[in-house]
């Protein structure tokens, strides 16, 4: 049977930014899309990762686990962050209940949603948390790919990478799928874009059209600013969001 609506919405990198998130959750039920997959990273830089956490785990079907919320975890991995990023961590830990530790401890590292699967960083020991920014990057995510699409996170910025490509393709908002060329797909950051456009970023997987489509949503960056300052975490996680 068909479902009513299978396009499915995919967020990731909210990093504790509340305002973010509830301005894309807005966005997606306006769509009237019911099903939403986060690729991990829920906490880390923002102000509210308790509140986010509660969100998101009412809202997707299905969660991921990033690198941030592992260091929050276990601080595993944690070896080239910097102090700033370590006093967040540490912050963040202290305000979580051992429920939402919990929770975040059963995350897995990557999905199968049938026609596509999803990973935070990629498919080449996602473990290590790689980053996929060069055509060598995204052959070695290519070599462990079984779908024709893959979702990820991570690096904050929108691309599309298709099979055999020496370069991401310059995306506009909308893109086809190519049905006969593997693609692997950053949906950009919710609560931390790194792209020069300071609106939340998430994505739609369009299945009946088979396009994606990078939707932009402004927020309140300016509350999303005050959680931080006045938590007490470094300014310069604040002024990024500006
Ligand atoms: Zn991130």
């Amino acid at each position: 049977m068909t479902p009513v609506n299978s396009d499915i919405a995919l967020i990731s990198d909210i990093h504790g930014n509340l305002q973010a998130l509830e301005a894309v959750v807005a966005d997606i039920r306006a769509q009237g899309i019911t099903e939403c997959i986060c690729l991990g990273d829920i906490v880390g830089y923002g102000g509210n990762p308790s509140e986010c956490i509660n969100l998101v785990r009412d809202f997707c079907s299905h969660s991921l686990l990033g690198n941030h919320d592992e260091y929050t975890l276990s601080g595993k991995g944690m070896g080239e962050a910097s102090g700033e990023v370590r006093e967040v961590i540490q912050w963040t830990r202290e305000q979580l209940n051992e429920e939402q530790l919990a929770w975040l401890r059963a995350l897995s590292m990557r999905h199968d949603g049938g026609d596509f699967e999803a990973v935070h960083s990629s498919l080449h020991f996602p473990e290590e948390w790689p980053y996929v920014l060069l055509s060598g990057d995204a052959a070695l995510h290519f070599t462990h790919q079984v779908h024709p699409v893959c979702f990820i996170g991570h690096t904050h910025q929108p691309k599309m990478w298709v099979e055999g490509d020496d370069w991401p393709l310059n995306t506009t908002s909308l893109e086809s799928l190519r049905s006969d060329q593997k693609q692997v797909i950053n949906v950009g950051s919710v609560g931390q874009p790194r792209d020069r456009d300071e609106r939340a970023c998430y994505l739609i997987f369009r299945r009946s059209q088979q396009d994606v489509w990078w939707r932009r949503v402004a927020y309140d960056i300016e509350g999303a600013q005050r959680a931080i300052i006045s938590a007490g975490l470094p300014a310069k996680f604040a002024a990024r969001l500006g």
